[in-house]
């Protein structure tokens, strides 16, 4: 259907639908059975059986059980019937796919709920109410609403639009924003960049607001048309993901080397071939790391899981990586910082403090009520006021003292406006005045209000606004502004006609009628969060648009800004050289006055010294401060679509608190995923260590190929996954920021994985030395191979627990991760079943242990604890006597 060329009582009779209530909500419900969701065909998943096999799509797997299927053939060929091991194998190999996958589940659907919980909303009327509705579940016929910053939720023809401004660029290529008018009627052959009386799906609102009638939903929207699968499931390779996976190469190469190696000796020393070929590529397949990877993913789900807990909402997962480095955080003030409680607690004419009764004072508010966007809806207890904070709280003061915004507006209708723009720092709007007269009213950053008027009022009069007059308002606005409050002025004058096009070029010659300052008081839990940042070596500014008085004020509260710190504008910045703006970046911790772009050139100030930097923002405006920042933070509550779209995490509760706690969940999961490599390296090279040690000494394998693939797919999982879920530790914010250049091996860990690996490895050994020695009979090995099976894998779930801090274990509360606790007593009880029961013994090829043997194989176990405290004594040692160098 042709809406563009359609008139709008065609478009209310063809939908039945009343363009001021909307459809109703009955209505709505019968009409989404019938056309479907409002959403793009998604990819389609791959089912589970899919997916489970997609976990045995790894190179030393397949030959595994191509070598497992061998062994059966011929077995089958021998007529030996001795399929034992083949069986047993396939079985641990099943088992190990079961628990990636059920991980993997784990990991999507946490990715699935975050693109649930951050799609878009829409603003819809229905049942002469306006909701915020999921955009999906919009039908055709629905009276959506359109401001600057919403993305448009499906394609729609225009009933009303002003000043309305539209970035259509993903359907035209058109990357400049098309002005919009409900009031034209097209041919009917428009193309889609002529249609300017309709707007479509996946643009979005630049400027202005509109009333539309959604047209098309879902697949039969433009963007629909042309992209049928415009949404992939696809993520790329986080930073941490490309760099475990190259190590994950190397170490692979490594063990794939040691384990030729291994079967070339064992066949030297006339062990059979198959079973050395067994041995030795169970050892691969337990040893080489390919799973590192993975593991980075599941951790980062997890944890984006439990930053959504914690109000912040990570869209991409790399995000989570970076925010543990994060250096420096740029913060907005008003509602981030501040409660976003305005409350009116001076008004002045620009001279003095006036008082209620004061003539002017009325002046001043009925003009605030006026060129305001609130909505007041009266009750009749209290008022209820809905809009923009700084408005609300204007209405608000007008109401206490008899001035009713809706009786006013009635009597002075609006009939055009300029909306408020960041940039400009002014709204304005125009009101039919008694007979013919209008009315422009123009609210703002006195600063720059100032500069478009030329009188000003006094005493019920119109006087020339002078030099001493203009700067004798703004020394009172700095007075108020000292004080911590936000200051607006207003101004207005009257005309006898206007042109047909409301622009900006109609603020000029405005009479200045007066200031109003508002208190917001600092969020209680920002301080805490700011000195937090100051021992976690993390910078943190202000970035705001407000005054910089008022800006120093607060940030003098809330800590952000020492006597020796300093404060830079928005214009002083414009004057600066990119040069001399990175040199003396580091001098400001408050930027003040700025608006969008001045955001940009902070954040590349601060990261061309090697600064990781997380930015705020709410509006259409700042999107690109938020594209360039490292972690891009949009706002939950005041954030525009288009802002929470450019950001790579959303702070549902709009608070500075959020990020700081976003942080240390951030370095929290780093470590994590630290302990969980730790952990997994030094198994893998204890395993390695146990073959190797005894082959080289020409003994038998202490341990069989199977022993080598539970304990590594099997009994080590659990730990590690344990670890990934330890609770990030108040440690963490105790030290500097992650250094994403420097490897995770760094800094010793390369080191002490290896020596751990040592002590695993030499411990298993010696089991199966006193096994052999001490228990079994001449010739056979099966306790020692026994003991050292089970000391393998018990040292290991008890090396667990190392790893939860740097620290020694006593300063840890063990019981702070009850994953780890069970982990370990699962691993504990399947490891102790397959040895005690016997049928499952016969199955693995081991013997049950006599109290006697358990106890050595106890103590043998325990010691990786003693060990390791150990090393962390002198490794803490060591590095006081390095602080003690460096004071
Ligand atoms: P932050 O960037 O920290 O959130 P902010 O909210 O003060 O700070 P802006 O919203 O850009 O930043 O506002 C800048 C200035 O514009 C304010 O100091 C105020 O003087 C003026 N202002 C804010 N809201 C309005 C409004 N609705 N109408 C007119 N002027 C406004």
């Amino acid at each position: 259907m042709n809406w563009h060329s359609k008139q709008l009582n065609e478009l209310s009779n063809f939908f039945k639908v009343d363009f001021e209530k909307g459809l109703s909500e009955k209505e709505a419900e019968i009409k989404i059975t019938k056309e479907g969701k409002n959403k793009l065909a998604e990819k389609k998943k791959d089912n589970i059986v899919v997916k489970f096999f997609e976990q045995f799509n790894d190179f030393m797997i397949i030959v595994l059980l191509a070598a497992a299927g061998i062994s059966v053939f011929t077995s089958v060929i021998e007529g030996k019937g001795d399929f034992i091991d083949p069986i047993i194998i396939v079985t641990i190999v099943i088992l190990n796919a079961v628990l990636g996958l059920v991980q993997e589940n784990k990991a999507e659907k946490a990715i699935e709920a975050l693109k649930r919980m951050t799609a878009a909303n829409a603003k819809v009327m229905r049942d002469g109410k306006l909701l915020h509705i999921p955009a999906e579940d919009l039908v055709c016929g629905d009276i959506i609403i359109l401001e600057t910053g919403d993305y448009v939720p499906a394609d729609a023809r225009l009933i009303s639009s002003i000043n309305l401004k539209i970035e259509e660029s993903a359907l035209t290529g058109e990357s400049l924003p098309v002005e919009k008018d409900y009031e034209v009627i097209l041919k009917e052959d428009s193309s889609i960049g002529d249609k300017r009386n309709m707007v479509f799906s996946g643009s979005s609102v630049c400027y202005g607001r509109g009333k539309a009638v959604v047209i098309a939903t879902g697949m039969n929207t433009e963007v629909g048309k042309i992209a049928d699968m415009i949404i992939s499931d696809e993520s790329p390779e986080t930073p941490l993901q490309k760099k475990l996976s190259e190590t994950g190469k190397i170490l692979g190469i490594a063990a794939l080397s040691i384990c030729a190696f291994i079967f070339l000796i064992g066949v030297l020393r006339r062990i059979p071939p198959f079973d050395m070929f067994m041995t030795s590529l169970s050892l691969a397949v337990a040893a080489i790391p390919e799973g590192l990877p993975a593991i980075v993913t599941i951790m980062l789900a997890i944890g984006v899981q439990r930053m959504t807990k914690k109000n912040a909402v990570v869209k991409k997962l790399p995000a989570v990586e970076t925010l543990g480095s994060a250096s420096v955080i740029c913060s907005d003030k008003t509602g981030t910082l501040t409660q976003n409680k305005m409350k009116v607690v001076e008004i002045s004419d620009g001279s003095k403090i006036l008082n209620n009764s004061d003539k002017q004072t009325t002046l001043i508010l009925r003009c605030f009520s006026l060129c305001n966007d609130s909505i007041l809806e009266e009750s009749l207890d209290a008022p209820n006021i809905m809009g923009d904070p700084t408005e609300t709280a204007l209405v608000h003061a007008a109401f206490y003292l008899g001035i009713n915004k809706n009786k006013i507006d009635r009597e002075a209708p609006r009939v055009g406006e300029v909306p408020f723009d960041s940039k400009r720092k002014l709204m304005t709007t125009v009101h039919k005045n008694k007979a013919s007269d209008y009315m422009v009213i123009t609210k703002g950053a006195p600063d720059f209000l100032l500069d478009k008027c030329s009188y000003y009022y006094e005493n019920g009069e119109k006087r020339a606004l002078s030099y001493q007059i203009k700067q004798q308002i703004l020394t009172q606005n700095e007075l108020m502004a000292d004080k911590a409050l936000r200051v607006l002025g207003v101004a207005f004058k009257e005309e006898s006609s206007i042109g047909t096009k409301i622009t900006t070029s109609i603020e000029n010659n405005l009479i200045f009628c007066g200031l109003v300052g508002m208190i917001d008081p600092p969020r209680e839990e920002v301080k805490e969060a700011v000195a937090l940042c100051k021992t976690a070596g993390i910078r943190v500014c202000m970035v705001t648009g407000d005054h910089i008085s008022t800006a120093i004020a607060v940030a003098r509260k809330i800590g952000i800004m020492s006597l020796k710190d300093k404060a830079i504008t928005g214009e002083e910045i414009s004057k600066m050289s990119f040069e001399e703006l990175c040199r003396d970046i580091y001098l400001y911790n408050v930027f003040a006055r700025v608006s969008p772009e001045h955001k940009v050139r902070i954040v590349k100030a601060f990261q061309s010294n090697g600064a990781i930097v997380a930015m705020t923002g709410d509006g259409v405006n700042d999107a690109p401060a938020l594209k360039a920042a490292d972690i891009g933070c949009a706002m939950g509550i005041n954030g525009t679509d288009v802002a929470k779209g450019a950001s790579d995490m959303v702070l549902t509760d709009d608070n500075f608190a959020t990020i700081v706690e976003a942080v240390k969940e951030g370095r929290g999961i780093y470590a994590n995923i630290k302990k969980a490599v730790h952990f997994l390296l030094s198994s893998n090279i204890g395993e390695i260590i146990t073959i190797l040690v005894a082959i080289v000494l020409g003994w038998k394998s202490p341990l069989l190929a199977i022993h080598l693939l539970w304990v590594n797919l099997v009994t080590d999982s659990l730990p590690a996954i344990a670890l990934g879920l330890d609770p990030s530790s108040d440690d963490t914010m105790h030290n500097k920021p992650i250094d994403n250049h420097k490897s995770m091996f760094s800094g010793g860990l390369g080191f002490k994985i290896a020596l751990e690996g040592c002590m695993i490895g030499m411990l298993a050994i010696v089991a199966f030395g006193i096994g052999v020695t001490h228990f079994d009979s001449f010739g056979r090995v099966s306790v020692g191979r026994t003991m050292a099976f089970a000391v393998l894998s018990i040292s290991q779930l008890v090396h667990a627990f190392n790893m939860r801090s740097e620290k020694s274990l006593i300063t840890v509360d063990l019981f702070s991760n009850m994953y780890l606790i069970f982990a370990f007593i699962a691993g504990l009880v399947l490891q102790v079943s397959v040895i005690m029961i016997e049928p499952l013994a016969k199955v693995f090829k081991v013997v049950p242990l006599s109290p006697e043997q358990w106890i050595v194989v106890a103590f043998l176990s325990l010691l990786p604890i003693i060990f390791v405290e150990l090393e962390k004594f002198l490794a803490n040692k060591g590095l006081k006597r390095e602080v003690v160098k460096v004071n």
